[in-house]
């Protein structure tokens, strides 16, 4: 299940917007999916995935967006419980 909303929050709203981009992070053999976002906080979101790699809190590998209505999401692992939330302060 894909949550219903990007995952940008802003000042402790979540963005409204319905996610048009999954986001997830492709090594070597496997896709994680990570989050997802609309089209205007892709470059956030792209961002703050490259900080979260760059702490090790999340896998290392190539961003990749797909869209939404693209996606078989059988195909890539995820929970939507481990997504990131990117609030914007
Ligand atoms: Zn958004």
């Amino acid at each position: 299940m894909l949550p219903d909303r990007c995952s940008v929050m802003k000042e402790g709203k979540q963005c409204v917007n319905p996610p048009e981009f999954i986001v997830s992070i492709v090594d070597d053999k496997d896709e994680y999916m990570v989050g997802v976002t609309c089209g205007r906080h892709k470059q956030i979101v792209s961002g703050k995935v490259g900080f979260l790699q760059n702490e090790g809190k999340i896998h290392a590998g190539k961003i990749n967006f797909s869209l939404v209505k693209t996606v078989g999401t059988a195909c890539a692992h995820g929970d939507a419980d481990d997504f990131i939330q990117i609030d914007l302060k």
